[in-house]
């Protein structure tokens, strides 16, 4: 929009009518500061030095934020060119919130060993035992830290992955054959009934590193959530065409008013809980990055106290079916 030095509106495009809710030709000649009440303006306005933009929340929605830069034109006249920058803001203040996030998950592992190791300055060493503990608590908060950067190493690989690796043939069952194994391992304290119902024949096109990852995710979730002798069901079937992936167990459930939030980065329901099973929050993360990367979702359905069902499918364009596979689970079947 244009207006002169003294403030009068002289023009303005559909955009500022949009933006700051002008009305045309009606508001020609108007002081723009009856236009724009915000204070913040008003103020620049009148400091008449517009070397730095103005960000202020639009005066017609509050949760949209607008960048003022002003400009001589003409002889008498200014320019004021309005952008809304409201998405680089979100932006910016996630950037922010990771990096304080990162930093506390950081910082609490760092605060205990170098707690301990402080113990060792002193003139008097601890008693073995107590030393012991102090080294088995170390190595745990070392894992934590270790673990927390493969999380975000992962995260950055598959920000940073090209679409065009996505689409190599995986062979799916073998995967789950794999984190099977891993679970039992994981679930000797717990002894779960552990129950893998996967058809040997479905394979899908995808990026097998990633697919693993949104895979054992839902896996080692369902047995850290849930308490000890409790079951846990992994389905890998076709459905309706399309290759679906369930993993339901009947463990500690989710309060309703978590679950849009799980798949946020570092959001876990029970801190001090995750803590105790070593999880960053940032599993589910991973796991809807990797979903949205092959055209999927995460579907999560689950009761406080009764369990969870946590499931994404992928189309039938990725569905990859293997016929001799097929015939081998058969022939495995009926003997
Ligand atoms: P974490 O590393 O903390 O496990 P995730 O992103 O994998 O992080 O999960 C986020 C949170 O979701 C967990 O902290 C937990 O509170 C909840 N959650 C995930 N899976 C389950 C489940 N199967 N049952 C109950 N709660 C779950």
């Amino acid at each position: 929009m244009v207006f002169r030095a003294e403030g009068n509106i002289v023009w303005c495009n559909k955009l500022a009518q949009h933006l700051l809710g002008f009305h045309w030709p009606e508001d020609s000649g108007q002081p723009i500061s009856n236009l724009i009440r915000t204070p913040d303006f008003i103020k620049y306005l009148n400091k008449k030095d517009f070397s730095e933009p103005l960000e202020m929340r639009s005066p017609l929605n509050v949760e949209r934020m607008l960048e003022l830069r002003i400009v001589p034109y003409t002889e008498g006249e200014h320019l004021m060119v309005v952008r809304d920058v409201t998405r680089l803001k979100q932006l910016e203040q996630m950037r922010k919130d990771f990096v304080a996030n990162v930093s506390h998950e950081l910082r609490t592992p760092l605060t205990v060993v170098t707690g301990y190791l402080e113990m060792l300055d002193s003139d008097s060493l601890p008693p073995p035992a107590m030393w012991q503990k102090a080294q088995t608590t170390m190595l745990e908060q070392c894992k934590r830290m270790d673990s927390l950067v493969n999380q975000l190493l992962s995260l950055s690989r598959i920000e940073g992955a090209r679409r065009q690796d996505n689409d190599k043939p995986v062979n799916v069952p073998q995967l789950l054959t794999y984190i099977q194994t891993e679970a039992q391992s994981l679930n000797q304290d717990k002894g779960h009934e552990l129950i893998f119902n996967v058809d040997a024949s479905l394979d899908i096109k995808g990026a097998e590193d990633e697919l693993r990852s949104a895979f054992s995710n839902l896996v080692f979730n369902a047995i850290h959530y849930t308490k000890p002798g409790g079951k846990i069901v992994v389905d890998w079937q076709l459905k309706n065409n399309q290759a679906a992936f369930s993993v339901t167990d009947n463990g500690d459930g989710i309060a309703a008013e978590h679950i849009n939030r799980l798949t946020e980065r570092f959001y876990r329901v029970d801190k001090a809980r995750s803590r105790t099973t070593g999880g960053s929050g940032l599993g589910l993360a991973i796991t809807k990055h990797v979903l949205t990367r092959h055209d999927s979702r995460l579907d999560i359905s689950s009761k406080l106290g009764q369990g969870s069902t946590f499931a994404f499918a992928f189309g039938s364009d990725k569905v990859v079916r293997i016929a001799n596979k097929t015939e081998k689970t058969e022939k495995t079947a009926k003997s």
